[in-house]
């Protein structure tokens, strides 16, 4: 289909401009996550997208309408490039977000980053106590290296974004983490409870909490925002399992955001990968704006025309979009049913059993995340 046909099958409120892109720069990480979003089958560095590569996806998503980059991985301080794409950031005028585990940076790099224009910094902590997190990380000292990063973010006058995904194995740390966040000068706090992608859905046993565990970690969350309005933002992701309704995943289908892989295919979502059928355009081969108004990917689930029942004649499909399609197929096996989160699909009892289940069960051991755990 050329790109004009494409767009004339477009709603109008599929043709807006993609918000936001997320540059994944690179899938190498020294930190070995359980819940990392990262695909089980990682990308090499041979294949990585060079830096003239990036800096034209750059000037293109600017000239796209894209307004925030995220530069995330993997862990994007591997690339010893990161000053040259974000000082092309900066000139075609990307608000950036660097997206880090920390651990590599040093207070020159991250000045020198800020020379160059970085607007942003988010750290992931992976809990309060240092034995735990550097468990959890599977990493050395990581902990105490991520607090003394965000103390020179702060010094640097940059904002500060503190990421904390939480499970099972750090929940009762909740407001440690509130405090921490507020004593390191954070504008930000996300409270994200781990959503079961990628290897995250690998270690889902090892990770989920109880209904009960969620309840109070979203009181606890209401009470902070009350007591901290005006000095600490605090977002809060709850975990689909215990949900009623879906969440609007990425915004919806190919309506708000541009994924984009250390080799330059171009996604949805981070976990669009997953789903049979869709053929991923890469940024070497294809203008930005043509995959994003006309790439096969993109089209397959946007709008609401690919909907089943009982998503089709549902009020609020044009609010949360069917939810998830990733999630929709792992549990389904169908990506166009309504994501088993939402309590009018049928699977959703059992989707809801299999959180009951695996949190009242044993926790068993993480598989980290590794190129080698992922070749097994
Ligand atoms: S989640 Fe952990 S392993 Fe994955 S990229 Fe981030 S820091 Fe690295
Ligand atoms: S039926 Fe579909 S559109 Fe309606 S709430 Fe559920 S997931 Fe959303």
């Amino acid at each position: 289909m050329s790109v004009e046909a494409a767009v004339s099958a477009q709603s109008a409120a599929c043709l807006k401009a993609p918000v936001g892109l997320l540059a994944e720069l690179t899938h190498r990480c020294p930190l070995q996550c359980p819940y990392c979003s990262n695909p089980l089958a990682l990308e090499g560095v041979a294949g990585e997208l060079s830096t003239e590569a990036w800096l034209d996806v750059l000037a293109q998503a600017a000239e796209l309408g894209v307004l925030q980059l995220h530069l995330s991985g993997g862990e994007p301080t591997v690339r010893r490039d990161l000053e040259d794409i974000v000082a092309q950031a900066a000139k075609v005028g990307l608000y950036s977000n660097l997206i880090t585990a920390a651990v590599l940076l040093t207070r020159e790099r991250l000045e020198r980053l800020a020379a160059h224009g970085l607007d942003h910094v988010q750290i992931s902590l992976q809990d309060t106590q240092a034995a735990n997190a550097d468990r959890i990380a599977h990493y050395q000292n990581g902990h105490a290296r991520k607090l003394e990063a965000a103390g020179w973010v702060r010094a640097l006058g940059l904002p500060l974004t503190l990421n904390a995904p939480i499970h099972r194995q750090n929940i009762s740390s909740l407001a440690q983490f509130i405090d921490l966040a507020e004593r390191l000068g954070a504008q930000r706090l996300e409270v994200a409870h781990v959503q079961y992608y990628g290897w995250a859905l690998r270690n889902r046993a090892a990770l989920m909490p109880t209904r009960e565990q969620v309840l109070r970690s979203a009181e606890l969350v209401a009470r902070a925002r009350a007591r901290l309005k005006g000095i600490l933002v605090i977002d809060f992701v709850v975990p689909d399992y215990y949900a009623r309704r879906p969440k609007p995943c990425m915004g919806g289908w190919g309506r708000g955001i541009i994924n984009i892989t250390p080799s330059g295919k171009v996604l949805p979502c981070h976990a669009a990968e997953t789903l049979p059928g869709l053929a991923f355009d890469n940024v070497r081969d294809r203008p930005l704006r043509d995959i994003w108004l006309g790439s096969q990917a993109f089209q397959k689930y946007r709008g609401t025309d690919w909907m089943r029942e009982p998503c089709r004649s549902c009020e609020f499909r044009e609010q949360d979009w069917g939810g998830c399609r990733c999630q929709a197929f792992a549990f389904t096996g169908a990506a166009d049913l309504a994501d088993p989160a939402c309590n009018k699909s049928s699977f959703h009892n059992a989707f809801a059993d299999v959180a009951r289940q695996e949190a009242a069960s044993e926790a068993p051991a993480f598989v980290f995340r590794s190129p080698r755990a992922a070749a097994r």
